[in-house]
């Protein structure tokens, strides 16, 4: 029996002490200028009071900050506290697997309640809103892990949750459902009859299965109409990639450690909080001229807003009430096939990724999903843990840099976000097991006619 060349340490903890008590604000180092968000009326910029009846002040003034740093709160550190520092990790079995000169590392988010990054963000957001004396919180969820993350963060500071959730998933994925009810929040099917919006939708198809266009709509006009209420977003605009920037901090904190910098960074993207959050901190390096990091984000080739859309401004929703966002988008109208990666069937992009990325310091790539499965299965047989599949498609990217790597007689190091764990998708699994998963990829005329409508 052989025995193994000199173990390296393959779990770096931080001591609950070393959580960082600030977020990364990238907004203060853009080299280039920000484009803000337009009134869809006015197409002038949006004023705060345009964003009162929905946000927080204190979320207002994060998301137009140009400050570099901003202290997080005591009560938000302690709720953090819960599931984090998170740990990071090195894939050493994956790296044996596909013998590869690289090192693997990653940051496991899948440790948080809800299982994902995204309660970083929703604890944050519930304080504000409890703090300016909000009641209630509306959002709308797909699959359910936004709904769920904040129903999780309005019971840990006493706030209600209303979660208007895409009826096709409500029917078909009922045990999000289920963690939201158990966490204490209000979910109804959307379209429900709660909201104008929701009635007139059932009125003209009363077999609506759901979108999430609609849900939002439901969920922001249920906050337009209620002075206790306010709404919640999980994704997309700044404050909430800031907030998940803990991530990053965090693992530059952990990488220092183990010895090691990354050479590229990667992150699945569906609106791109997660990405953003463990990329942002090292790309305040790169911006400032102390790295040659490359930051890589991994989409659906079913949805693919930055490999192939275009970069203008466009509706945060499908309804066409939001802001105007300048953004990579395949145009507001354009309803994702239904991929197994919930999370990641988002027609735009959060305006910050779009921008560094239309500057060159992001870039990004496509997959099909069966071999996104093909990659998750992989990993799991090799680490242990059943990834999600939107996060699989980062480990799509990775196992193909490392392999490249290999190739290439190179070592670099890669870091790559594990955004949640699969335990809640293994129906998905079993699909891809059973051959049924489909590959979807958007013809040339299709995306034409979506981004042309512009
Ligand atoms: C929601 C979600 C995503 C995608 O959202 P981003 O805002 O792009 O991070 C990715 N992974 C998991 C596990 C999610 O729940």
């Amino acid at each position: 029996m052989s025995i193994h060349a000199p173990e390296v340490a393959n779990r770096i903890q931080l001591d609950e002490r070393e959580l960082p008590t600030r977020w990364y604000n990238i907004q203060a180092d853009l080299p280039f200028p920000g484009s803000p968000p337009l009134h869809p009326a006015t197409k002038e910029p949006v004023g705060p009071q345009d964003l009162a009846p929905l946000f927080p002040m204190e979320l207002i003034k994060q998301e137009v900050s140009q400050e570099r740093y901003i202290d997080i709160p005591q009560p938000i550190q302690d709720a953090l506290r819960l599931w984090r520092p998170s740990p990071l990790m090195r894939a050493t079995r994956l790296e044996r697997e596909l013998k590869t000169t690289a090192k693997i590392y990653y940051k496991y988010e899948g440790g948080s309640p809800a299982g994902s990054h995204k309660p970083n963000t929703a604890v944050a957001q519930a304080f504000y809103n409890k703090a300016e004396g909000t009641k209630r919180l509306t959002t709308e969820t797909g699959a359910g892990q936004w709904g769920s993350a904040l129903a999780f963060a309005t019971k840990l500071f006493e706030l209600e949750c209303m979660v208007y959730m895409v009826r096709i998933s409500y029917e078909q994925k009922p045990y999000r459902k289920s963690m939201m009810q158990v966490w204490g929040a209000e979910v109804v099917p959307s379209p429900s009859d709660r909201t104008q919006a929701g009635r007139r939708i059932r009125a003209e198809s009363p077999d609506s299965t759901g979108s999430l266009g609609i849900a939002i709509s439901e969920a922001i006009e249920d906050a337009a109409s209620r002075e206790d209420t306010k709404y919640s977003l999980g994704s997309v605009l700044n404050h909430v990639l800031m907030h998940q920037t803990i991530i990053g901090e965090e693992a530059q904190l952990q990488m220092e450690r183990a010895g090691a910098m990354p050479d590229v960074v990667v992150g699945c993207v569906g609106g791109g909080s997660n990405f953003s959050g463990l990329a942002f901190p090292f790309l305040r390096d790169r911006i400032q001229g102390r790295s040659k990091t490359r930051f890589l984000a991994v989409e659906p080739a079913a949805s693919p807003s930055i490999t192939r859309g275009k970069y203008t401004y466009d509706f945060g929703d499908t309804i066409g009430m939001t802001p105007l966002l300048k953004m990579h988008t395949l145009g507001h109208a354009f309803v994702p096939d239904g991929i197994h990666a919930g999370g990641l069937r988002y027609h735009g992009m959060a305006p910050l990724v779009s921008a560094l990325a239309d500057h060159g310091f992001i870039d990004a790539v496509a997959y099909p999903q069966r071999t996104v499965f093909d990659a998750a299965v992989q990993f799991a047989r090799t680490e242990g843990t059943i990834p999600a599949p939107e996060t699989a498609h980062a480990i799509r990217a990775v196992i193909d840099e490392a392999v490249k790597a290999r190739e290439r007689g190179e070592s670099p190091t890669i870091l790559f976000n594990f955004s949640g764990h699969g335990l809640l998708d293994l129906s998905a699994y079993d699909a891809y097991f059973a051959g049924t998963l489909s590959d979807v990829t958007l013809s040339e005329a299709r995306i034409q006619e979506l981004v042309g409508a512009l």
